[in-house]
């Protein structure tokens, strides 16, 4: 337990009816004693004035005490449930220096709730992504991972491989041991299952990193066509700028909407044609760029011409009268004719490119290269031909499933070793 009392505002910058300040640490108890005078039931809000040192009334309201461990962050905390002014804020946050306490660093609540074994990496994580979720989807995910589904997948993952490596062991120490002959083809057997799995989850398209970071969809075509018109009906604000002069719009815009429930930016590139010049070189250049690595391309063309190369196909100035090719949805930027149709087809692509049926999705970057490092020291101990070589990346691929959760241990594997074989005998 750290021994410092810290506090925060927790309900954000600037004015407001109320703002909750935080509390946490040894001291919060004797600290919140001293605030408001009687120490309130735990967990229930109660209504106390709260005065600084010298006896002056410094604000009146709700408080909550929240008694360790059962709380969010393992220790003694309290919530205080203040007017939201400046005067009140600064008069709090003074008198709580001045019994002790100091201010909490950026994430330093979940992080004692992290050191205090009340939820593992991922969930600390989720917290984060839950504070910055921007729509629907991306609050489901959070949820979804703050719920323990990613720790329960990776933590059931080194359960799995903690006894793989025990059983390997056994083999190692103890050759001449009446171990169940089969021990050795189940090692081989679950090795070869967890790997699977583990390359299943790898493989699974980006999906919960790309809800959690956004989609970038391409908007390409030649000049004139619209595009940027279309950007900006499809965000229905004037964020493009839109002129009837050829090649204008040469640096990709960005334009950030919700489609699906998924945040995506829609990125408008420059006419993608022979350039007249280098600045307009730049932006060819740049929108090429920008339309390989994107999500999904929406190629644009002008009804009664051939539609280009694209994921999704826009016939726009369907109101000039021009026929829509085949395969391509036909719209009007300008009557708005044929958007709701466009609208729905990007929104169910952008569900299907990061909803995922069954297991959670992987989320973030840092789980991928950790899941990377055990996939492949799993695929080494598939083809270590000395069994201390196996056993050692068996220990490695369970570090790196370890370093997701934030509990990695070598203790655990001694306790699985012993509990599993009765080697005492
Ligand atoms: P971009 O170069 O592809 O980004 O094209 P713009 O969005 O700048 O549009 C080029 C010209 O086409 C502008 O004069 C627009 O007003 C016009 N325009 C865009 N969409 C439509 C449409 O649906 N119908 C008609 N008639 N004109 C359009």
């Amino acid at each position: 337990m750290d021994a410092d009392t810290i506090f925060a505002v927790a309900s954000g910058a600037g004015q407001a009816a109320i703002a909750v300040m935080r509390l946490s640490g040894p001291a919060s108890r004797a600290m919140l004693a001293a605030l408001c005078g009687r120490l309130p039931t735990p967990r229930r809000a109660s209504f106390r004035r709260l005065r600084d040192a010298e006896g002056a009334e410094l604000d009146q309201g709700m408080v909550v005490w929240l008694p360790g461990p059962g709380s969010y962050t393992g220790e003694d905390a309290a919530e205080l449930y203040l007017h939201g002014g400046r005067a009140v804020l600064m008069g709090v946050a003074d008198a709580l220096v001045a019994l002790g306490a100091r201010p909490a660093e950026p994430g330093e609540f979940t992080r004692r709730a992290f050191l205090n074994g009340r939820m593992d990496l991922t969930e600390a994580e989720a917290v984060h992504d839950l504070v910055a979720a921007e729509t629907e989807a991306q609050r489901r995910q959070a949820l979804r991972q703050l719920d323990g589904a990613l720790g329960t997948l990776y933590g059931g993952w080194a359960d799995r491989l903690r006894l793989l490596l025990a059983q390997q062991e056994a083999l190692i120490d103890f050759p001449d041991e009446d171990l169940p002959p089969q021990v050795e083809a189940l090692v081989v057997g679950e090795l070869d299952a967890l790997r699977g799995e583990v390359a299943a989850h790898l493989n699974d398209g980006r999906r919960g990193e790309r809800l959690r970071e956004g989609l970038v969809f391409a908007v390409t075509g030649r000049p004139n066509v619209g595009k940027s018109s279309l950007v900006n009906a499809l965000a229905e604000r004037d964020v493009a700028i839109v002129s009837a002069i050829a090649g204008t719009t040469r640096d990709a815009l960005e334009t950030r909407v919700v489609l699906g429930g998924v945040p995506v930016t829609l990125v408008d590139t420059a006419g993608l044609r022979d350039a007249e010049n280098e600045i307009e070189a730049e932006g060819v250049r740049r929108a090429r760029a920008r339309a390989a690595a994107a999500d999904l391309v929406i190629s644009v063309s002008e009804a009664g011409t051939p539609a280009e190369d694209g994921n999704v196909l826009v016939a726009n100035k369907i109101d000039l009268g021009g026929a829509v090719p085949a395969g391509a949805i036909g719209v009007s930027a300008l009557t708005g004719e044929g958007l709701d149709t466009l609208r729905a087809r990007l929104a169910e692509a952008a569900r299907s490119l990061t909803e995922s049926a069954g297991p959670p999705p992987l989320t973030q970057a840092r789980h991928r290269a950790a899941l990377l490092e055990a996939a492949a020291r799993l695929a080494g101990a598939q083809t270590a031909e000395l069994s201390e070589l196996r056993a050692e990346d068996l220990r490695l691929a369970l570090r790196a499933l370890g370093r997701i959760t934030g509990n990695v241990g070598v203790e655990d594997i001694l306790n699985t070793l012993f509990a599993r074989f009765c080697i005492g005998k």
